[in-house]
């Protein structure tokens, strides 16, 4: 007879509101054999006030390798395991990806349990584009490689979503204000919970609002708007006399060759064309 497999049960657990948890997450934390969770105490208090009695296991970053190893085991050996997080979904800044991804190459079999994230419920209660983002997780600590993250975050025309641990809040905010300019900004603070809140604004009015805030961010940030930057000023220069448009470089001190290449540019013309307007 084959050996049964156990499966693996990625589980998303509240992020604040104890009630957003769903009936499918209940019923399977109540099945499964065991548990294995980022912090045992704390999801004890979970189990405890859904009435759930079960084995756990501790499963977080600093013993992800050996327990991975002890769980892959277990399912081997026929048992349901659920994997949950400290709050929200397992994986996302949480431990989870090097199991899942042991799961695959032994062909264990993987079921998501859909829930809380904080990161979807900042981006869509933010009034900011949903339809396209990048999400960075936090910030690195390392200067080089947050300056690197830092650029691409500025050139980027998605949505971009961080997250960000209240101590840091205030110079991972200066480090953006240096390279956001008036960019809206979006900070969504405590979500789910009693002091949800959410503060708009450019970067600057952000920070003037920050000191001292507490509990948990996510900071959702406006896409660069170059393309749209880029047809309005070419919408500007169409909406100009092309006498009016020579002008406006012959007072800046171009020459006539600079003024005529930049006018063609402007307005997405050739040289040749604004030549033959002007004669
Ligand atoms: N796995 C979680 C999820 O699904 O969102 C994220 C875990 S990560 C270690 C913790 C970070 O998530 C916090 O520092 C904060 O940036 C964000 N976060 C978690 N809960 C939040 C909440 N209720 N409101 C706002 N941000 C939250």
């Amino acid at each position: 007879m084959e050996q049964k497999i156990g499966k693996l049960y990625v589980v998303a657990t509240p992020i604040g509101n104890l009630k957003d948890i769903t009936l499918r997450a209940i019923e399977t934390l109540k099945n499964v054999d065991l548990i294995a969770a980022e912090d045992t105490r704390h999801t004890l208090k979970l189990l405890n006030h859904l009435e759930i009695s079960k084995p756990l296991i501790s499963y977080h970053r600093h013993n992800e390798d050996i327990k991975t190893e002890q769980l892959i085991g277990e399912l081997q050996k026929g048992k349901d395991i659920a994997l949950v997080s400290d709050a929200g979904t397992p994986g996302i800044c949480d431990p989870g990806e090097v199991i899942i991804k042991e799961c695959i190459e032994n062909k264990i079999e993987i079921v998501p349990i859909p829930g809380a994230c904080a990161l979807i419920n900042a981006l869509i209660t933010s009034g900011i584009n949903t339809g396209e983002f990048t999400f960075y997780g936090f910030l690195p600590l390392n200067k080089k490689t947050r300056k690197e993250k830092l650029e691409e975050i500025k050139e980027s025309e998605k949505t971009i979503l961080l997250y960000e641990a209240p101590h840091k809040l205030i110079t991972t905010l200066k480090d953006l204000e240096e390279i956001l300019e008036d960019r809206q900004v979006v900070l969504a603070r405590e979500l789910t919970k009693i002091h949800e809140q959410w503060i708009r604004g450019t970067i600057t009015d952000i920070i003037n609002q920050a000191e001292n805030l507490k509990g948990e961010i996510v900071l959702i940030i406006e896409g660069n708007k170059k393309i749209d930057k880029k047809e309005n000023k070419k919408e500007k220069f169409q909406e100009m006399t092309l006498e009016e448009h020579y002008k406006l470089y012959e007072n800046q001190g171009m020459g006539k060759k600079e003024i005529i290449k930049k006018i063609a540019k402007d307005r997405g013309l050739s040289k040749n064309e604004i030549y033959q307007k002007f004669i």
